[in-house]
C-alpha cells in the first residue's frame, strides 16, 4: 500500500514506471490517445515539489501502511465469520480447545482460499450480491465459490493414526483431554 501511495509522485509527473519491486508500476495500464495529454507536473517545478512534500508527510505515510485493500478486509471479515462457525461465542471453551478450533479454522481457510467459481449447468459463472460490514450497507458483487471441502481433515486424521502408531505412548502423554 505504501510503494503504491509513494507512486503517486511518480504519476503525477508523468512517470509510470517505478523503481520499487512491490509496485513497479502503475495500475491503471498503458495511457493511449487523449490519456497522454494530461496537465502532469513538470518534474522540479513548485507544484511538484510541493505536492511531493504533502505526499511524503511521515505521518502520512505510517497511515497509508495501516491500510488495507478492499479484499483484504473481505478476507479478514470471512475469516472471522469463519471462526464463529468453528468457535461458537455461546460455548465457552478451554484454552487448548480454543487454540485448537483456531487452528482448525486457520487449516480450513487456507485449505479453501482458492476454490473455482461455481458455474450452472450451461457453464455460465454463478455470482451473488453480499453487504459486507466494511462497505457500511454498500452492496458488492461475488462469485459464488464451489463448495468448501474437508480434505485437511482426513489429512491430520491420517497423521494422527500414523504418529499414534508408531508412539502410542508419547501421543497419550502430550495430549491432555480437549
Ligand atoms: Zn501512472
Amino acid at each position: 500500500m505504501e510503494a503504491k501511495w509513494r507512486s503517486l509522485v511518480n504519476h503525477i509527473q508523468d512517470i509510470h514506471d517505478h523503481d520499487t519491486p512491490a509496485f513497479s508500476s502503475c495500475a491503471h495500464g498503458p495511457l493511449d490517445g487523449d490519456q497522454c495529454n494530461k496537465e502532469w507536473l513538470d518534474p522540479g517545478s513548485l507544484a511538484a515539489v510541493k505536492l511531493e512534500n504533502i505526499i511524503m508527510r511521515t505521518a502520512l505515510l505510517k497511515d497509508v501502511r495501516q491500510l488495507s485493500p478492499q479484499h483484504q478486509t473481505f478476507s479478514l471479515e470471512a475469516y472471522h465469520s469463519l471462526i464463529l462457525h468453528f468457535a461458537p461465542k455461546h460455548t465457552g471453551f478451554s484454552y487448548l480447545g480454543m487454540y485448537s478450533r483456531l487452528l482448525l479454522a486457520a487449516l480450513h481457510y487456507n485449505h479453501n482460499a482458492n476454490r473455482e467459481t461455481a458455474r450452472r449447468s450451461d457453464g455460465t459463472e454463478k455470482y451473488c450480491v453480499r453487504y459486507p460490514r466494511f462497505k457500511k450497507g454498500a452492496h458488492v458483487v461475488l462469485p459464488i465459490k464451489e463448495a468448501a471441502s474437508y480434505g485437511y481433515a482426513t489429512s491430520l486424521m491420517k497423521a494422527l493414526r500414523e504418529s499414534y502408531t508408531n508412539s502410542p505412548s508419547a501421543l497419550r502423554e502430550t495430549s491432555p483431554m480437549i
